[in-house]
């Protein structure tokens, strides 16, 4: 063997750079499945169906284009616990002269590879994973002498360098960057109208040999597979974003951070799990996109604001990923020691938005943006819930979840772990934000207005008591200011009640002990 491709299972393309020189005489490709993945955080089934069923297509669609591959499943003798035993044993098998791959998306991957290379004495490429549109280095150079780095430059210098909804005089689309208020919509009372009903592909025999393995072997893990939809070929992925942009993408900006119970789906693209594994380019997704704005099929707030997500937030999360492991995933700035509920486990709660936002991750492995944020991450931050844990939860239950974009989205933006690295400011409110943006609260028995008392929404208890505990750091930050200042109107007698509530909330997180 010449070349050793070693792919991993979230870069599923056949463009990849690491193809670029193959010679299907003289190469192979690599692919192994590992137990160590499924279990070194417990993962939701339907995460584990949607790897490995798209890593057996992709190496099936290899094999159809003519190439070699060399590739373990779970279910075969020689499968080992972990990929680097794996690759240990086939290096001194196969013996290849040069081993070569993408970047992976997780430093631990990455580390293994290079140790196991290493180890053999056989010379390792790792080359730059171009489905991205900048690499690491590019993010480095943008954080280069700046004080701290915000999304909303790194996103504009984005927009002109590649071109992306600019004006022929060089003005961005639409005479603004930002249509963040146009995008903050509620359904108001009458609920949204035909919203999306997710994904529908039919699991072929392949992806129903997966699904009955997983059930077999990872019985006792989270989450169901009675239903298991998600595209885990290029084309079911391309079917998706196609039906987005025709159906979805003009309502999308709209109503980007509503909520509503039993739909799940709403206008969102539900294209992150196709995005990660490879199997959608991010350039074809925005090229649609823009496509859709300037044939007048959707407005300019839509289309930027779903543009925004894929070439601002995705690749600024990868950029900060990379300029700061292994250290990141360590960071804990606010100090927070507890340990996550076990509700999240099961969604068994009286909160109604928890429910529903744990009820649909367990079911589906998905929960849109805002429930991710201001809802089950909202939920752990005010708790007190020691980020890694809080990490560790969001790898395992969606099915979108790798490390990369996974960690600076659950550490840095939604618990304030890295201390502003992510976001300026804690995304903290009380139920009154739930109240607004969906009718979870119509079903809940407790009440987002009162802050105190046994029927006070847990919510804006506890955001009154983080803001209590975190009073000394938070007034050093000027945009906490204003909601720091509201504490100094809460007398002593309330606040001392405001507390005391909290410690009882942390001890029932689920208030499932209280009779109501
Ligand atoms: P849409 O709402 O339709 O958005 C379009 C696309 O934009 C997404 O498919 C995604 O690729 C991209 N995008 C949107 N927001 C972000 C963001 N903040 N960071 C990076 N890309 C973004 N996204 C993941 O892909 N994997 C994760 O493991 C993940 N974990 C998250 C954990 C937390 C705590 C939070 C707050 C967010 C997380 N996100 C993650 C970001 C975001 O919630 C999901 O990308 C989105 O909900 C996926 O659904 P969608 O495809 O319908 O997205």
């Amino acid at each position: 063997v010449r070349h050793l491709i070693v792919v991993f299972g979230d870069q599923l393309n056949l463009d990849a750079s690491a193809f670029d020189d193959f010679d299907q005489e003289r190469d192979l490709v690599w692919m192994a499945e590992a137990d160590k993945e499924s279990t070194h955080v417990w993962t939701h089934k339907q995460r584990i169906v949607i790897f490995l069923a798209a890593m057996r297509h992709f190496r099936d669609a290899l094999k159809e284009r003519g190439d070699r591959v060399h590739y373990t499943q779970l279910d075969d003798s020689k499968q080992t616990n972990r990929l680097s035993e794996r690759l240990d044993i086939d290096l001194r098998a196969l013996r290849p002269d040069r081993v070569i791959a993408c970047q992976p998306g997780e430093w631990r991957v990455q580390e293994g590879l290079k140790k196991v290379c290493e180890e053999n004495g056989v010379p390792l490429e790792i080359r730059e994973d171009r489905h991205f549109y900048t690499t690491p280095g590019d993010f480095e150079k943008h954080a280069e002498g700046r004080k701290s780095l915000r999304m909303e430059f790194f996103y504009r210098e984005q927009r002109k360098r590649f071109d992306v909804l600019m004006d022929e005089n060089g003005k961005p689309e639409g005479d603004a960057w930002n249509f963040d208020k146009d995008n903050r919509g509620n359904f108001g009372k009458s609920g949204p109208e035909s919203p999306g009903k997710g994904p529908s592909h039919r699991a072929d025999a392949v992806t129903q040999e997966v699904i009955d393995l997983v059930n077999k072997r990872f019985a006792d893990h989270p989450g169901s597979l009675d239903r298991f939809t998600w595209a885990v070929t290029r084309e079911e992925a391309k079917r998706d974003l196609n039906k987005f942009i025709k159906e979805r993408l003009p309502t999308f900006g709209l109503y980007q951070d509503a909520m509503w119970q039993d739909e799940p789906w709403l206008y969102h693209s539900l294209i992150s799990s196709s995005l990660n594994l490879k199997l959608l380019n991010p350039r074809e997704v925005v090229d649609a996109a823009a496509e859709a704005y300037y044939s007048g099929h959707a407005p300019i707030a839509a289309v930027e604001g779903f543009i925004r997500q894929i070439l601002g937030w995705r690749e600024y999360v990868r950029g900060i990923y990379w300029m700061h492991m292994p250290e990141y995933i360590e960071r804990n700035t606010m100090g927070a020691e507890e340990c996550l509920p076990d509700f999240y486990w099961t969604g068994e709660t009286k909160l109604e938005c928890l429910r529903q936002s744990i009820g649909q991750t367990l079911e589906y492995g998905y929960a849109h943006h805002i429930q991710r944020l201001m809802v089950t991450g909202l939920y752990a931050l005010l708790l007190g819930i020691h980020p890694k844990r809080v990490h560790e939860w969001y790898l395992a239950v969606y099915v979108d979840a790798v490390e990369w974009v996974e960690l600076p989205n659950t550490l840095g933006m939604s618990q304030y772990g890295d201390g502003g690295l992510m976001a300026s400011k804690p995304y903290v409110a009380t139920g009154k934000y739930i109240h607004k943006m969906s009718n979870y609260c119509q079903a809940c028995p407790m009440n987002p207005a009162k802050r105190t008392g046994e029927d006070a929404c847990p919510f804006t208890t506890l955001y009154w008591d983080y803001l209590l505990r975190h009073e000394k750091t938070l007034r050093k930050n000027q945009r906490m200011s204003l909601q720091v200042r509201n504490i100094d109107r809460i007398k002593t007698a309330e606040r001392k009640a405001i507390q005391a509530r909290a410690e009882e909330l942390r001890k029932d997180p689920a208030c499932m002990k209280e009779n109501k």
